[in-house]
């Protein structure tokens, strides 16, 4: 990143279309752990209530915006980046549950960068190569190419997935710190549920008997029901845990 960047953080999860009907009394563990990556790198970042955005705008100093929520908040997001794209010629990356959906998840939020699965070694590798540096258009298509990961749109505009990123050791797991700092960028931090990440993995390990829109489809084997969360992640049909 070059100096004077600075990184608006919106967290999306669970905002539906961006018109919050009940209070939020959690606060996830995700976004805080990618500021802790930015931390690490001297970015600075800041992060957002999806719903404060859209109500209120983005304030003027940001250079680049990253946003995390699931696929139920797709319509959020997506209000998101069109108002950013106003005013704002800086990358946007989409990361979170909802880039499960992979090349879906590029084309309907038509994110530059997608970050699948696992964020902080994808982040510092696209930190350190520059990959998140100047406008939002695909000159950096061939250095992306090399990272795992991620999905964006090539030169030719159409969209790519790289491979996927294999998961963190135990080791590369502790190395990273999520940041204490950024929870009082949450209205209600005093009084809400804060979630920490002390293992990781979803709660739900089974995978999806649904056909997934690609086609992938549960071959019922049994493997995601039960043993060492290693085997029950390795699937036949290539299905990812959650939501099974
Ligand atoms: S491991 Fe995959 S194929 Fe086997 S039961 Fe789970 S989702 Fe179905």
């Amino acid at each position: 990143m070059t100096e004077d960047s600075r990184i608006a953080v919106i967290d999306a999860t669970a905002a539906g279309k961006g018109k919050r009907t009940f209070t939020r009394e959690a606060i996830g563990a995700g976004t805080r752990s990618i500021c802790g990556v930015l931390e690490k790198h001297h970015v600075p970042a800041k992060i957002f209530l999806v719903e404060e955005i859209l109500a209120k705008g983005f304030p003027e100093e940001f250079t680049t915006l990253f946003l995390s929520g699931m696929s139920m908040d797709k319509t959020a997001i997506r209000k998101a980046i069109a108002l950013w794209r106003k005013d704002h010629f800086g990358k946007v990356v989409v990361g979170g549950p909802i880039t499960s959906e992979l090349l879906s998840a590029l084309t309907t939020t038509m994110a530059d960068i997608i970050v699948i699965g696992e964020g902080e070694l994808t982040l510092e590798e696209l930190l350190t190569k520059g990959c998140l540096n100047g406008r939002n258009d695909n000159s950096f298509a061939g250095l992306l190419e090399q990272i795992n990961g991620i999905g964006f749109f090539s030169t030719d505009g159409k969209p790519k997935l790289t491979q996927f990123r294999r998961y963190s050791t135990r080791e590369e797991f502790r190395a990273f710190q999520a940041s204490t700092a950024r929870i009082t960028d949450y209205p209600n931090y005093f009084s809400a549920k804060v979630y920490v990440e002390v293992v990781r993995g979803c709660s739900n390990f089974g995978g999806t008997r649904l056909r997934l829109p690609d086609g992938r489809q549960c071959i019922e084997c049994g493997a995601c029901d039960g043993g060492s969360l290693e085997r029950r992640a390795q699937c036949p049909s290539k299905i990812p845990p959650g939501c099974g």
